[in-house]
């Protein structure tokens, strides 16, 4: 008996070891990526990378939105569903947030008194970001401090992100419709949510997300038909993302979804690769045989 219980004192500790091991790995690992993001927010390392929206009804870029990129000593970028996360976790999404919405607002003035566009531009917001007291009062500041007009600028919120808090929701967007904002929803239809919220919630658009996009088979056609019958009934205006070759852009068009964002037009871009890309735009010309007869 007392050999067995050596023994099993003897795994456990063993066991005990490699756990505790494996945790301060991990621990290590998330600390040092905290201490790094805090570094990069500090010395002012993140960019934003702009990406075109396009609606080939009307043949123009209609905005872009903005990506957050955090660049390497290599010279690659760490994608941001890599340290998004955590920096959610730990609050540390506020601040690098709050950069990126004025930043992304002051490039946007900048290109808008350069004569490009008129650009609106779409800004990720985070929950924690979201559900600060002071985001609303966040937004008018960096409205106010970069000149650029409310409606310019459009908010990308997550059906997880107005679900958690309805009430909350409510009132934020109702401010930010107030002020002139836009709002979409990201990633519409892969939450797990009922459809009824969307008459509780003053958003002004929705974005279908690039899973509905990339085969559109028999299924994901007639879901893409379904978010585009309420939007239109709800009347939100609605963009597909991810569209990435002709043959789907197409069959978005004889859908009539005629606004699209994806790699097909244009990879996220750095800002000095923007204007250029802009005026050298032309929607093809496979465009208007596409679209149903108007
Ligand atoms: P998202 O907002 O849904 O952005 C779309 C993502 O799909 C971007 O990835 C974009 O580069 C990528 N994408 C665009 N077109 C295509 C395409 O045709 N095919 C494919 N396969 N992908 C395409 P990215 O830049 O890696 O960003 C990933 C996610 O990180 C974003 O998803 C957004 O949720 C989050 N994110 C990015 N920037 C910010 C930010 O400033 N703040 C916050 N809170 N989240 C951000
Ligand atoms: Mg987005
Ligand atoms: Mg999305
Ligand atoms: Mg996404």
């Amino acid at each position: 008996a007392d050999a067995a219980m050596y023994r099993a004192k003897r795994d456990g500790r063993n066991r005990f070891h490699f756990f505790s091991g494996e945790i301060r790995a991990g621990l290590l690992a998330r600390q040092q990526l905290m201490s790094d993001l805090r570094a990069a927010l500090d010395g002012q390392q993140f960019r934003l990378h702009y990406q075109p929206k396009v609606d080939l009804d009307q043949g123009r870029v209609t905005g872009v939105e903005a990506l957050l990129r955090w660049p390497q000593p290599d010279g690659t970028f760490r994608p941001p569903l890599d340290f998004i996360p955590l920096a959610e976790e730990t609050g540390l999404i506020v601040p690098i947030g709050a950069w990126a919405l004025r930043e992304a607002c002051r490039q946007t003035r900048e290109w808008t008194a350069a004569g490009l566009g008129p650009l609106s531009v779409a800004v990720n917001v985070s929950p924690a970001q979201f559900s600060a007291p002071d985001f609303t009062a966040q937004v008018q500041q960096a409205l106010r401090d970069t000149g650029l007009p409310p409606q310019q600028l459009e908010l990308e919120l997550t059906e997880g992100l107005l679900l958690h808090d309805i009430p909350l929701a409510q009132g934020v967007l109702t401010t930010l419709r107030e002020l002139g904002v836009q709002t979409s929803i990201d990633d519409f239809g892969t939450g797990f949510a009922s459809l009824s919220y969307l008459k509780r919630l003053p958003v002004s658009g929705l974005k279908i997300d690039q899973s509905f996009v990339q085969d559109l088979g028999a299924a994901d056609t007639a879901i893409v038909q379904a978010i585009l019958t309420i939007s239109g009934a709800l009347n939100l205006s609605v963009i597909a993302e991810g569209v990435e070759t002709a043959a789907q852009a197409q069959h978005l068009l004889k859908l009539r979804c005629s606004r699209m964002q994806g790699y097909l037009f244009a990879r996220p871009l750095p800002p000095a690769d923007l204007p250029a890309w802009h005026r050298a735009w032309r929607a093809p010309a496979w465009a208007a045989e596409s679209s149903p007869a108007r």
